[in-house]
């Protein structure tokens, strides 16, 4: 490997142009040589139109980057391990929890790494929300993650398809959070998802959880918000309240801004990618992925109106 990781990304689309593309740029000890996608091309490296014509292609490559959406996510990553490559997965890791366990045995007794990535944990709040929940008693915890479907998801149907997470897309970006800051385990006690007329993937959820001590924990995730958006968790504890915001990027203890940052997600991903490469290490924390299918385990289907995107 020479010590920099030759990586091929999968999938050049929207997260791969606005984040992976960058991260990689400025990110020591990995570059980017190949890029596999059906109808995009990258600028500066091979391009190829197939995950198997880029392994063919390139066999000196160490890593790949997988970008598309969780329903092609599996066998990709099934056939860059077989092939001795350390795989990098976008969130959500992959389309259900059974195909993730399989790819964390399969990477295991192929001796590569896999990361299952979530950005979220990155952002630049997260951290110092988990040091100052350590060392209190947890008595509520409130989730809202509101967002306009049609700002953020334009022209990406497989989000509303059979495991495409729908609503969950965003949401389990707030459940990687919650389950990184709680000092304990989170479980699903039940839901509500609310499934469009000529959707298969909710558009709203509402979810009822607790801590291992028995802290209610309460989210509410929405689609369906125009003007201003909303990822906020409210913890309140024994001791004070916090309130993390802006998706993590904001830290506000008893009403007093303690961390304001913009976000920086990706470039720290690429570092620990980096890292855990060198140690041949597994980063795959698949409970967020666990409360999602928990949800639609336990949850209550509510048809609601057709909603046009
Ligand atoms: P996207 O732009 O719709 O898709 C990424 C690329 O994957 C597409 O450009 C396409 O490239 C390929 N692709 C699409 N459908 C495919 C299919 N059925 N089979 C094989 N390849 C397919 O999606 P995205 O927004 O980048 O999201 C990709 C992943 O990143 C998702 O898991 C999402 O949750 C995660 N993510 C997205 C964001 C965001 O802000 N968008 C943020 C964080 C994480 P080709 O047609 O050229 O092959």
């Amino acid at each position: 490997m020479n010590g920099i990781i030759k990586a091929g990304l999968v999938g050049l689309g929207k997260i791969a142009r606005d984040q992976h593309l960058p991260a990689i740029e400025q990110t020591g000890g990995i570059d980017l040589v190949a890029v596999a996608s059906r109808n995009a091309q990258a600028d500066g490296v091979n391009n190829y139109p197939t995950l198997d014509a880029m392994l063919a292609g390139e066999p000196d490559m160490d890593a790949v980057i997988l970008c598309q959406p969780p329903q092609v996510r599996y066998e990709a990553a099934r056939e860059a391990i077989l092939a001795g490559k350390h795989v990098f997965l976008e969130k959500p890791p992959g389309a259900t929890v059974t195909q993730v366990e399989a790819l964390i045995t399969l990477a295991r007794a192929q001796g590569v790494t896999i990361y299952a990535s979530w950005h979220s944990r990155h952002a630049a709040a997260v951290a110092d929300a988990k040091a100052w929940m350590a060392k209190r008693k947890i008595t509520r915890v409130s989730i809202e993650w509101r967002e306009d479907v049609r700002h953020w998801h334009p022209g990406q149907p497989w989000i509303w398809e059979a495991g495409g997470f729908g609503v969950f897309d965003p949401g389990i970006n707030a459940l990687s959070i919650l389950t990184e800051i709680m000092p304990e385990p989170v479980t699903m006690l039940a839901a509500s998802l609310e499934v469009p007329a000529n959707k298969q993937a909710p558009i709203a959820a509402s979810l009822k959880m607790a801590s291992a001590s028995g802290a209610p924990i309460e989210a509410a995730f929405d689609w369906r918000q125009t003007g201003k958006q909303t990822w906020d968790i409210a913890v309140e504890t024994q001791d004070g309240k916090l309130l993390l915001s802006e998706g993590g990027n904001q830290l506000t203890v008893d009403g007093e801004v303690m961390v304001q940052a913009p976000e920086g997600e990706y470039p720290e991903m690429y570092r620990q990618f980096v890292q855990l490469v060198k140690d041949r290490a597994i980063g795959a924390d698949i409970r967020p992925l666990q409360l999602v299918a928990d949800a639609f385990l336990c949850g209550k289907h509510c048809p609601t109106a057709a909603f046009e995107d």
